[in-house]
């Protein structure tokens, strides 16, 4: 068997291609930003045709600087932005409109409709698992059906795919217009909002409500199968295409969060925190979302319990971008550390309204207890405390509903690299961070994925084996420092409540 696995990781800033050996250490990446979308107030989009050409040259790339060809891959796996959707049309190969990612808030409209129908924004909770909310695929199909001219005729025709990223991907690289496979895995469809979460299938109720039709859905399959092979002439020709995982997911399994209780915490453009409760779905009673975990093959699923966070190091980039505050993100923990704490500031960064545990699409961002006192220097802790302390409100949400405190939180993601945040989240916590070696566990899990599945590995304990620590951070504040400032910044979070008519 050839040595290498491949990984593709299509981010929400930019797609990875990483070349992972067996020992799952990382031989060569492939990187490239795609340009962010803001067409107005609220609405993000990205181009999928750039995303997909990005992605054939970053796979390029990795296996230019691995010095491999696609015979010493073994399988590829493929990790993807949730949610984000894509609606392109079968015969053409063309997306129809660009991807509405994530982040982006122009369904509303759409969801408050949807909630008036009964049941309020609870109305699928029980069946899908997630509060009505922009930040699901579902409303974001229908706002392309309703808005982008023929396109409703299109799909009723058949003539319509829609996919997550992932799906978009693997169609693509299994050939496209001529016989690509549309297929998803089982974590990417719990973020649609249309699938039941306790059979695994489209709720074709729910679709029709929302005013979907069933053939633009892709198949769910597992997360870890071969669903087709590289095309002829493409990147990788003939190598299966073995598993695929929604990016927190992914990373969720590359931190070999295979016990019941055991969590991760990704910090990128926002932060995701799972956690694994095994084969039977909780449904959570203080904001958490229902989320497949993953599905090996034949194997059950399993199920986690999510706090997601919008804005965390997007709130970084805006510093950067909007502000002019640092050149580039790693610079705020320097103008962060040139100053003792937050001089009484604190930062909301409700941009795309609240996610966990709040909710609250009518919330917009805040930035609260400013005196003369307060420079750069405060602002850019404030904006860092910002993350540690949204996470300390989802961990909150987790040890309650599972009703077991958790005694440590493995982190990854691209903020994970900032030591001032990091000490700061274990203080915020009270309990130990600990970073591992690769930090890359969303594209090592996708490895993982398709690796176990080609027999590359042989389960979940290699992925255990392989896991080790890098860092620790111990927390050292007081415990009355530290309820007094969560107390504040819980104040000032009331503060962002009610801004949208
Ligand atoms: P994603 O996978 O969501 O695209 P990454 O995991 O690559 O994101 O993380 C990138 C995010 O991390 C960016 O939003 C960036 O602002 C932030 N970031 C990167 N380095 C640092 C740092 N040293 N300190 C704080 N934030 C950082």
């Amino acid at each position: 068997m050839a040595d290498y696995i491949l990984a593709i990781d299509q981010g929400t800033t930019s797609t990875r291609a990483i070349v992972f050996d067996h020992s799952g250490s990382i031989v060569a990446t492939g990187q490239k930003e795609h340009e962010q979308i803001f067409p107005r107030a609220g609405w993000v989009e990205h181009d999928a045709a750039e995303i997909w050409t990005n992605t054939r040259e970053v796979v390029g790339l990795a296996l230019t600087r691995a010095n491999l060809t696609h015979r010493d891959i073994a399988a590829v796996g493929i990790t993807n932005q949730r949610e984000t959707a894509v609606v392109w049309d079968r015969t053409t190969g063309e997306p129809v409109y660009n991807a509405i990612v994530w982040q982006d808030t122009r369904t509303q409209k759409i969801c408050d409709e949807l909630a008036a129908l009964g049941g309020g924004a609870e109305r699928y909770k029980d069946r899908v698992g997630l509060p009505l909310a922009t930040y699901f695929s579902g409303p974001k199909i229908r706002w392309i059906l309703d808005n982008v001219d023929g396109a409703r005729e299109k799909a009723e025709a058949g003539q319509l795919a829609f996919g997550n990223t992932d799906s978009w991907v693997l169609w693509n690289m299994t050939g496209g217009v001529d016989g690509g496979v549309h297929v998803t895995d089982v974590t990417n469809a719990s973020r649609t909002m249309l699938m039941n979460l306790d059979s695994l299938s489209w709720n074709e109720e729910i679709a029709g409500e929302m005013g979907i039709p069933m053939s633009m859905l892709p198949e769910i399959r597992s997360s870890s199968e071969v669903y087709g092979k590289g095309r002829q002439g493409g990147m990788v020709p003939d190598v299966p295409i073995a598993g695929i995982l929604g990016d927190q997911q992914a990373a969720t399994f590359g931190q070999a969060c295979f016990e019941v209780g055991t969590a991760k915490n990704t910090y990128g453009t926002g932060n995701f925190m799972l956690l694994n409760t095994g084969t039977e779905p909780i449904h959570s009673k203080n904001g958490l979302l229902t989320t497949v975990c993953y599905k090996i093959g034949d194997q059950p699923q399993v199920y986690a319990l999510e706090g997601s966070i919008a804005v965390t190091g997007s709130l970084v980039q805006w510093l950067r971008d909007n502000l002019g505050l640092i050149k580039d993100a790693p610079e705020i923990e320097k103008l962060a550390a040139s100053v003792e704490d937050n001089g009484g500031a604190y930062f909301v960064p409700a941009f795309s309204g609240l996610f966990a545990p709040y909710w609250r699409s009518d919330a917009r961002g805040a930035l609260v207890g400013l005196t003369r006192y307060v420079n750069k220097g405060h602002i850019a802790r404030a904006a860092l405390e910002a993350t540690a302390f949204q996470t300390r409100e989802v961990l909150d949400a987790m040890n309650a509903d599972s009703g077991v405190d958790l005694t440590e939180l493995k982190v990854d993601g691209g903020m994970v690299a900032n030591e001032l945040l990091m000490q700061f989240q274990a203080d915020i916590l009270g309990v130990p961070v600990v970073r591992p070696k690769v930090a890359e566990t969303t594209a090592l899990g996708a490895a993982y994925a398709a690796g176990i599945a080609v027999g590359f590995w042989s389960g979940e304990q290699d992925v255990i084996d392989n896991w080790a620590e890098d860092k620790r951070w111990e927390p050292s504040m007081e415990d009355a420092a530290r309820e007094k400032t969560y107390r504040n910044w819980k104040k000032a979070v009331t503060k962002t409540f009610d801004w949208v008519d």
